[in-house]
């Protein structure tokens, strides 16, 4: 399977100008990729200008050769439409071909206080409106610190609550899990792509048995830059990575995507 490499952008960059020349210059280049799927998460408001040179004759030419480009949301509310000021629902992202949300990311775990069961709502409203789902789980420090196991527990409570109610064929090839230990987030400190092979390992067994996917996809998140990024995916069970920081360095990206490519 083509390992999956998803640039979140966060809330970068400041203005549209910006958000089109970096998607440009992510995008605009030729690779014959047999290797790489590409997402870009721009922030909504930027969502249709960049689908539009997305779409442009000229750009789907230019854009990636034989790479997969696609197109993610950062977050999504659980209901269709209705009173829920300042919120983007999945039907809206569909309509405008936007295929991937992520959900759960710690960034809004932490500051707009989402909690499991908001983002279980969420899952569950995506996957009814056909969006993937990039569901993000990790552990913070303080957890870290008291072992592999407490890591691991912390994780598999947080599936149990975030996809509660949803398994089998609900997630089969709908469900990316992106391993994000919220200490490696940002920090320039990854995880070991030890210690990101034995948590994927355990998600995957967990997908497997409690979930009953088929094939389950888990990424890998946290501090991702074109120096480490074939230490992760040199292993087959790291499915790919969600590279934050080293997204919004148009050179950079290509690079972790150029080193992705060669990867068997
Ligand atoms: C992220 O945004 O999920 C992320 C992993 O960020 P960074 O690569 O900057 O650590």
């Amino acid at each position: 399977m083509k390992k999956l490499i998803i640039a979140n952008w966060k809330m970068n960059p400041p203005t549209l100008k910006k958000a089109k020349e970096l998607f440009s210059a992510t995008t605009n280049y030729k690779l014959q990729a047999k290797n790489a799927e590409i997402v870009i998460v721009p922030p909504f408001i930027y969502l249709s200008e960049l689908l539009k040179i997305k779409n442009s004759p000229k750009q789907s030419t230019l854009a990636t050769g034989q790479i997969k480009l696609k197109i993610g949301a950062q977050n999504i509310f659980w209901a269709t439409e209705g009173a829920y000021t300042g919120e983007i629902s999945p039907k809206m992202l569909k309509d405008l071909y936007v295929d991937y949300a992520i959900i759960g990311h710690s960034e809004r775990r932490k500051y707009a206080a989402e909690t499991d069961e908001m983002i279980n709502k969420k899952v569950i409203a995506a996957l009814k409106e056909s969006l993937k789902v990039i569901l993000c789980v990790g552990e913070p420090l303080e957890i870290r610190k008291k072992g592999k196991k407490a890591a691991m527990n912390f994780v598999k409570n947080q599936l149990q609550k975030d996809l509660k109610g949803l398994k089998g064929k609900l997630l089969n090839n709908k469900l990316i899990i992106a391993y994000e230990p919220i200490w490696a987030i940002g920090t320039g400190i990854s995880a070991t792509p030890e210690t990101a092979l034995e948590t994927i390992k355990y998600i995957k067994k967990l997908l497997i048995t409690n979930y009953q996917l088929l094939t389950p996809r888990v990424l890998y998140g946290g501090s991702v830059d074109s120096k480490n990024i074939k230490g992760f995916l040199q292993h087959n069970e790291i499915d790919g990575a969600l590279v934050g920081g080293a997204s919004l360095n148009a050179k950079e990206f290509k690079k972790i995507v150029e080193l992705t490519n060669k990867i068997n």
